[in-house]
């Protein structure tokens, strides 16, 4: 899968495909990537990409002259093109899945105040934002969209993890903990030592059921759940519910 980032300032780009996990599947060629500087499709002497609103307002906009240019170069629209913006249509686990699932991704990241419409209308697919809030550029919001996809392609990480993650179930993930069982007075929940795996099922299950109803309530109300989770949203209501971090926590022998 080949992502093409359109980006003013593709050094921050950069460091993000060269490390880590990323880096490797670049080397075992699942992943290629094209980072484009759209400023090197600005004709004029003084390679200029943004310019005022039509209409008044505070703030610059991109330009389409050089967006169109580096698009075409691209193969924009012929191949999916997504432009990141807070006015998007929200991301989430399930348009990684779809993305993932698809062919080649052109992003393009907007800076000051976004990118003229005419190129939203002529070269954009898919308008997507990562949340209901303005970050100042794009291009954090390019890396956070290849990430959840490219890590869903075979070979990256094992088929297992991504089972087990959050959202993967419908619910939020379970309290994970590792080596020393014990520490500074805090003990790892007796079930996940006891090598009992139905037992151990049933805590992340339970947990993930008291997890997602303390921060993510709706996503109960999802009909794909597992069939347990009603009796065990009992059982967490009765019991009292999530503990918040920094509040009791019910491993500690002496709380601090
Ligand atoms: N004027 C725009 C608005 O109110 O919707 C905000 C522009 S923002 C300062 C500059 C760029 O950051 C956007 O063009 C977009 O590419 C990116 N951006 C900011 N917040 C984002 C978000 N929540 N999701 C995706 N991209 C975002």
């Amino acid at each position: 899968m080949k992502f093409t980032i359109l980006t003013l300032f593709p050094e921050i780009v950069k460091a993000y495909f060269e490390a880590s996990v990323m880096k490797k599947a670049v080397a075992a060629g699942i992943i290629e990537y094209e980072l484009v500087n759209i400023r090197d499709y600005a004709h004029d002497r003084h390679h200029k990409c943004d310019d005022e609103v039509f209409g008044g307002g505070a703030g610059m906009l991109m330009k389409p002259e050089p967006l169109d240019r580096a698009l075409e170069a691209a193969g924009s629209p012929a191949q999916r093109t997504v432009y990141v913006t807070p006015s998007g249509r929200l991301f989430n686990q399930k348009m990684a899945e779809e993305f993932a699932s698809g062919g080649n991704l052109i992003i393009v990241c907007g800076r000051y105040e976004g990118i003229d419409q005419r190129i939203i209308d002529t070269r954009i697919t898919d308008e997507v934002s990562i949340g209901d809030y303005v970050l100042s550029s794009g291009e954090v919001a390019a890396m956070v969209l290849v990430d959840a996809v490219y890590r869903l392609k075979p070979g990256v990480i094992s088929g297992e993890s991504l089972e087990e993650e959050s959202f993967a179930s419908g619910l939020l993930e379970y309290p994970q903990y590792t080596r020393p069982a014990v520490y500074d007075t805090m003990r790892v929940p007796d079930v996940l030592t006891s090598g009992n795996h139905a037992q151990i099922a049933r805590w992340r299950l339970k947990a993930s059921v008291a997890k997602t109803l303390a921060y993510r309530p709706e996503l109960l109300s999802k009909d794909n759940l597992p069939g347990e989770v009603d009796s065990l949203l009992r059982e967490v209501i009765d019991e009292g519910g999530w503990h918040e971090p920094g509040t009791s926590d019910p491993g500690r022998t002496d709380q601090k």
